[in-house]
């Protein structure tokens, strides 16, 4: 199929890739210049495992392609993918801005059997306004017809977003009209190998299921952090009771690893909106409302702990800070943790010095004129510091040189707001450990 993808970001350029793997003629529209221009060259303007190969062998295939004009892609298009970022308003709604604005520029431009899916996430709701503005527009040649909008939402998880997308576990499709449906479950035919995975439901279900996903990863993430900071100031072990918990098939294994919280592009953002059209809607939303407090209560718990050890100030302190994305194997750090952390800390007067595997330049960006030193490596940042704060468990991080560390540093306390180390471990190097479900006594 002639397939393009409007929005050329960590969802919009591996469905492009992934669709052009499996045969299709792909063109992927951005209207940043720098980056249509990168990747047109070959060269992946973030990091995500695996896909630079695809990305260069399918440029050689002449199967992909880059432009910023959307009319001229769109002009033999049998479908239009809208994956453009949809981020959080100031009031917590979503910013439909892009995405509706995609549509008013499609107008005339696309071919009247085209289905238009929106991939990105986006409200219950948005495919019946986006299809409102385009039957405003198209051709009244076409107009009998209608044009036709489908829902698409994406499940990939960055860092393992190839394989989550060659090999997914649920592909929604959300269409009111059987053409859409049809031509969506033959694109996908070859993703779904045991053809088990489709799911075919109306647009504003497939729109709602993506919220209602992203909704239920953070609250298992709350929870677990609210029981881990229950279990210790009860005494109990928070490690072993995950085990008990995992055990159990009706709870499940996955997601049950406390520490300071989620970030990232989806699950905060998403959860805000979600609340934004639970309010509209006269819907009180108590539980999702808690999901966010309990996710913001964590990082201050970890700042306080930070505070209280160090006596209540951190002016003059060194503190060195071990991963800078939202989590391990991404250089987005899009409401990432580490990041808000080090504006807290540089803040309270601290001096941070901090590592990344791949997520300096992103978080330089982030922080702008936010005072913070960057190393080249995990121990450099150590140097001299008075405690490392580790906020991302990427692999090299999990078993560093104990007795270096502890000769580095000029601390010894280590806090692991990933849950990351044993206690016992640490100790025998001569390192303190702190876990975010520990009362903090000094
Ligand atoms: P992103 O910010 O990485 O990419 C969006 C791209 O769209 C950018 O390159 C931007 O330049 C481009 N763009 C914006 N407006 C445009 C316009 N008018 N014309 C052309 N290009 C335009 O975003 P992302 O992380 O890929 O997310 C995209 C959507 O997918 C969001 O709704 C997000 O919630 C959803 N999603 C993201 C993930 C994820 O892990 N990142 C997973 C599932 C769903």
């Amino acid at each position: 199929m002639n397939v393009v993808i409007i929005g050329s970001g960590y969802v919009g350029l591996v469905t492009g890739c992934c669709l052009a793997e499996v045969g299709n003629i792909v063109t992927c529209v951005d209207h940043d210049t720098k980056k249509v221009a990168a990747l047109a060259a070959g060269r992946l303007p973030f990091y995500e495992p695996q896909l630079g190969q695809i990305l260069g062998a399918q440029l050689a295939k002449g199967l992909l392609k880059f432009e910023t004009s959307m009319a001229s892609a769109v002009a033999n298009a049998d479908v239009v993918f809208l994956a453009v970022g949809t981020p959080s308003n100031a009031d917590g709604s979503a910013d439909l801005s892009n995405l509706l604005a995609c549509a008013r520029a499609l107008g005339d431009a696309i071919p009247s059997h085209c289905v238009i899916v929106v991939k990105s996430t986006a409200p219950v709701g948005t495919g019946d306004r986006i299809e409102e503005i385009l039957n405003a527009s198209v051709r009244q040649a076409d107009a009998n017809d209608g044009i036709r909008v489908a829902c698409n939402p994406e499940f990939l998880a960055e860092g393992r977003a190839v394989h989550d997308f060659r090999c997914p576990d649920r592909i929604v499709i959300g269409a009111n009209d059987a053409y859409s449906s049809a031509v969506l479950e033959q694109l996908y035919t070859p993703f779904d190998t045991d053809g088990q995975r489709t799911m075919l439901m109306d647009r504003r279900s497939a729109e709602f299921a993506k919220y209602a996903c992203n909704c239920m990863l953070a609250a298992r993430i709350s929870m677990i952090n609210e029981l881990s900071s229950l279990a210790g100031t009860l005494g109990a072990d928070i490690a072993s009771t995950c085990r008990v918990l995992r055990a159990d098939p009706r709870i499940g294994a996955s997601y049950l690893q406390p520490g300071v919280g989620y970030g990232g592009s989806c699950l905060p953002k998403d959860l805000s909106a979600l609340i934004d059209l639970a309010q509209r809607a006269g819907e009180p939303a108590h539980m999702l409302r808690s999901i966010e407090r309990v996710n913001v209560g964590q990082r201050q718990r970890l700042l306080k702990a930070i505070c209280d050890y160090f006596g209540g100030g951190l002016r003059g302190r060194r503190l060195a800070i071990w991963g800078l994305s939202f989590k391990p194997d991404t250089d987005d750090v899009r409401a990432s943790p580490s990041v808000a952390l080090i504006r807290d800390l540089v803040q309270e007067g601290a001096n941070v010095n901090a590592y990344d595997p791949v997520a300096r330049p992103a978080a330089q960006a982030a922080l702008g004129n936010v005072s913070v030193g960057f190393g080249q490596s995990a121990m450099a940042v150590c140097e001299q510091a008075d405690a490392l704060i580790v906020m991302t468990e990427w692999d090299e991080f999990k078993s560093p040189d104990l007795d270096r560390l502890a000769t580095t540093m000029r601390g010894h306390m280590v806090f692991d707001a990933r849950s990351i180390y044993k206690t016992k471990v640490l100790q025998q190097h001569g390192l303190h450990h702190y876990r975010l479900d520990q009362i903090m006594s000094v």
